[in-house]
């Protein structure tokens, strides 16, 4: 490519870690291994068949056929506030509380335009999901890192945050239960977000994807549930990780109003919103009595006891998680996160995702997903035994 120059904010995004575990899969194949991939975070199991059923009518209407609302059709946001006050006794308001996504990383990535000015900053965890940071610096503005790690319970150590930065700090993204860490954070961490915020005029930015999938009856909070946390902040969410529809790309934003407009606003000028029929399949599942939630974390918690239990009995630093269907696990002495991955991966024939690739603070430790059936996961163990 060169009768032209891309962009150059193309060339401010960070170098791609992965590349050299991309290549040693490759290499590690072709010798004809067998693969388990335990990186990504995108479920093998289905979507749940009522949900398939109610697309499959609504594709047939040609009603659907047509352009949608760029923010939604009410009947799903309609169904959003439902499902917000049923699950965590939230009040939304539906036309100007909620607002209908291709996806929540469509909206994460879009926030920023429309709150950020450039040499805006945000504050942004590290390790995280990436699109915080990206959708940050596509607007122009800078992350500033708030670092997770184990001594503070993976939860940004908001005492810590320079009282300058603070001041400059235009938004903070969290997310809890975490992706990678899979750590959970209660109402207290939430009502100190609220207060940090509001003392400093920022736009607080909590990503609840994953509040459905968690285990042994622990019941994730979402941060709306604290009190003033609608004046100062939204929350996104998503029916991927919750219904197993990753490929379907819907998700909401819901929360302050004006924050939600600027979002619109962006919005209504880059996309024409989610498919009809597929918002009409989302307003299925989050009206349903949530069993199929149920039973996809029985699952999720019956690989993660094997995952977690073998790991301990090979000896590895490793907690188990009370949500996601992640493990973030400590690598061994003497090796470093990249080292690790590369050594499983050669050794093992698994995958699993080095700590530093998404952030400085991820160093030291892997994460692994539990998007395989158990008999892979028992695999797993077998050959790690054998490392
Ligand atoms: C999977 C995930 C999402 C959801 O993305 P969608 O675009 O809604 O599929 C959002 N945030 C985090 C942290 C995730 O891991």
């Amino acid at each position: 490519m060169d009768f032209f120059e891309p962009a150059a904010r193309l060339k401010l995004i960070p170098p791609y870690l992965f590349k050299e575990i991309d290549e040693k899969k490759e290499q590690v194949r072709a010798r004809g291994v067998d693969i388990i991939d335990l990186g990504v975070g995108d479920p093998d199991l289905p979507t749940p068949r009522f949900i398939v059923e109610k697309m499959r009518a609504a594709v047939q209407d040609p009603k659907t056929h047509r352009y949608p609302l760029y923010s939604g059709m009410s009947l799903f946001r309609e169904a959003v506030a439902r499902w917000y006050q049923k699950r965590f006794g939230v009040e939304l308001d539906p036309v100007s509380e909620v607002i209908t996504l291709i996806g929540s990383k469509e909206g994460i990535a879009h926030l920023p335009l429309g709150i950020n000015s450039p040499e805006d900053l945000n504050l942004v965890p590290s390790p995280a999901y990436p699109v915080y940071q990206m959708g940050t610096l596509f607007a122009g503005g800078h992350s500033h890192f708030m670092p997770l790690t184990r001594e503070n319970g993976f939860l940004p150590s908001l005492k810590d945050i320079d009282p300058l930065t603070a001041r400059d700090a235009k938004a903070m993204f969290f997310n809890y239960p975490n992706n990678p860490t899979a750590a959970v954070a209660d109402k207290e961490f939430f009502q100190q977000v609220v207060e940090f915020c509001r003392e400093h005029r920022i736009i607080a930015v909590h990503d609840a994807a994953y509040t459905e999938l968690a285990f042994d009856g622990y019941k994730p909070p979402s941060f709306l549930e604290v009190p003033g946390a609608k004046d100062i902040g939204i929350e996104f969410h998503s029916l991927s990780k919750t219904y197993n529809m990753t490929g379907w790309r819907l998700g909401m934003a819901v929360g302050n109003k004006d924050v939600l407009a600027a979002l619109g606003k962006i919005k209504s000028n880059i996309d024409s919103g989610a498919f009809d029929a597929i918002q009409i399949a989302g307003v299925a599942a989050l009206d349903s009595d949530q069993s199929c939630v149920a039973d996809n974390c029985r699952v999720i918690q019956e690989r993660r006891d094997v995952l977690v239990d073998g790991l301990k009995k090979l000896g590895y630093d490793v907690d188990k998680p009370k949500a996601t269907f992640y493990v973030w696990m400590a690598v061994p002495q003497g090796m470093t996160s990249m080292s690790f991955a590369g050594h499983v991966l050669e050794q093992a024939g698994i995958v699993v995702i080095p700590g530093i690739g998404l952030g400085q603070a991820g160093e030291g430790y892997v994460r692994m997903a539990l998007t395989v059936p158990k008999e892979r996961i028992e695999e797993a163990l077998a050959r790690l035994s054998r490392i």
